[in-house]
């Protein structure tokens, strides 16, 4: 091993190549071109094998990095694929979108002097490969055990509950309200981070195990939990967290201010073929347009570089804190810059301006003051420092809250927390009703995808270990 791993003091860190900025801001492609085998086993070989495997710690999926490198370094890439699945149903999607930064990369031992091993994308090229060489089998039960369980959302935490649960021989019916399988990764999650082929590709993964999509079905309109909790045996809530936080001040219900998530699904149905009025008619389109963009979190980064793709005159994003505050990822911050975005930092909107449609944005500048109770620091308007941006669209991506469940379901007895989550037992993933799970942002709030999955898994196990033990309570009763 020794002469295989701990490169890192000879190698350098290389990411996969970037494509051109002037090639990419013209298409929605993803930016980083794929690992070759000899530079992803290179890379994987700078790996220092250390005792204590902090990426692992700081992995939400306590995904055994470490070995899955040493097997990729060694040219073993099927096991390496082994071991990477083994603990995450989705790795080429983690490997894409994991703010890795944050989580693996950025608590590596050797990223202290010698930049950190690419662990986010030799884990893409490790699943990327195992597709191509016909690896990535459909879970298959080894035997039925003839339960149901219906899964409400087919974002990453519902989808990962249902291979779960499929392999261990359940019959799993995913119902969602939209038309296509993916949640936020079909219709948030621009192509140029996560390419739409590599999520149809685990749906048709998913269908081939046996799994049942019941698309355009929205629970609490055209069907009831109460039908599903009647069908199956338990069910599983994933639904996330949709309500648009909104902005209020002068203006602001001009029209050319659009919420982010409404800009991204029109961007991603007109990518994925759909026939969009609201892109056609110019109106969720940035072309020639001055686009100033209101918040500093992954969407969006998404809606700036989106505006960037669809040809906008020009791309600001507004935040009302600094760079070292921002709560998106700092790679995607710094593609956004290279991509020609300007950011407009510790700046927050006041008022809208315009007639019949906006014109422009008059800002105010801010400064950071001390910190709160949650110890991040105030923001603060500094008197007299106005200022005024032309805009002829302004998207607001100021974050998500969950849904009122209880009324959209029609079942006030469903618990919530102070912020409109679901409430679950920590330990059971069940919520105030019997047989009823939750996982993912629904549960958690807006978070990442790779919380979504590992919810999931757990949830999975948790409806597992619930049914056993009722369906043995009901052959002692009978
Ligand atoms: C624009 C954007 C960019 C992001 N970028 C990243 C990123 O780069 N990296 C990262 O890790 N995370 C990112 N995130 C966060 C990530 O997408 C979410 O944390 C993750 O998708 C949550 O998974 P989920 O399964 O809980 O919910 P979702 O993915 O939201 O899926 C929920 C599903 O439930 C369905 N649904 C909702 N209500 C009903 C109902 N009543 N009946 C039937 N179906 C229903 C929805 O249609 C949806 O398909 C981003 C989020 C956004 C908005
Ligand atoms: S799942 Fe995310 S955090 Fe875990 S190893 Fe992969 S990229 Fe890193």
């Amino acid at each position: 091993m020794a002469d295989r791993m701990l490169q890192f003091v000879r190698l350098p860190q290389q990411t996969p190549e970037k494509r051109a900025v002037a090639e990419r801001q013209v298409d929605f492609d993803e930016i980083y071109r794929d690992f070759d085998p000899p530079k992803a086993a290179a890379q994987a070989s700078r790996c220092s094998q250390c005792g204590v495997p902090f990426c692992q710690v700081h992995c939400p999926l306590n995904n055994n990095i470490p070995d899955w490198l040493k097997l990729t370094a060694e040219g073993r890439l099927e096991e390496a694929y082994e071991v990477s699945a083994a603990t995450n149903t989705f790795p080429e999607i983690c490997g894409r979108i994991c703010p890795q930064d944050r989580l693996c990369e950025g608590n590596c031992v050797i990223e202290k002097g010698f930049n950190s091993v690419t662990i986010g994308a030799v884990e893409r090229f490790v699943t990327d490969t195992a597709f191509e060489r016909g690896w990535v089998k459909p879970p298959k039960p080894r035997h039925e055990l003839g339960l149901s369980v219906g899964i409400i959302g087919a974002g990453p935490g519902g989808l990962a509950a249902a291979e779960q649960l499929r392999k261990l021989g359940y019959e799993v019916h995913v119902y969602d309200r939209h038309d296509r399988v993916g949640g936020l990764l079909i219709y948030g999650i621009p192509g140029f981070k996560l390419e739409k082929d590599i999520v149809i590709r685990r749906r048709l993964w998913l269908e081939e195990a046996g799994i049942v999509f019941h698309l355009d079905a929205d629970v609490g309109r055209t069907v009831s939990l109460a039908d599903l909790r009647e069908r199956h045996d338990a069910v599983l809530i994933a639904t996330g967290v949709y309500k648009a936080r909104d902005i209020g001040g002068v203006g602001s219900g001009l029209p050319g201010i659009v919420p982010a998530l409404r800009y991204l699904t029109t961007s991603n149905r007109q990518g994925l073929g759909d026939q969009v009025p609201e892109f056609d008619s110019g109106e969720l389109n940035a072309a020639g347009k001055n686009v100033v963009v209101i918040g500093g979190g992954d969407t969006a980064m998404d809606c700036v570089r989106t505006a960037v793709r669809q040809g906008a005159k020009s791309v600001k994003c507004l935040y009302r804190r600094d760079k070292l505050n921002m709560p998106g990822s700092m790679r995607e911050v710094k593609n956004a810059e290279e991509e020609g975005v300007e950011f407009v930092w510790l700046s927050g909107p006041e008022a809208f301006l315009g007639d019949t449609t906006v014109t422009a944005v008059r800002a105010t500048r801010m400064h950071l003051g001390l910190p709160d109770a949650s110890g991040r620091q105030s923001v603060e308007p500094m008197e007299g420092s106005h200022f005024t941006i032309p805009a002829d669209l302004v998207i607001k991506a100021l974050g998500f809250d969950p849904e009122d469940l209880p009324t959209a379901f029609g079942n006030p007895a469903l618990t919530v927390s102070r912020w409109g989550t679901l409430k679950v037992d920590h330990k059971t993933f069940m919520t105030s009703l019997p047989g009823v799970f939750a996982a993912g942002d629904i549960v958690r709030g807006a978070s990442l995808v790779v919380w979504a999955i590992r919810d999931g898994r757990d949830a999975a196990a948790q409806m597992h270990a619930w049914m056993k033990h009722n369906a043995a309570v009901a052959v002692a009763a009978e």
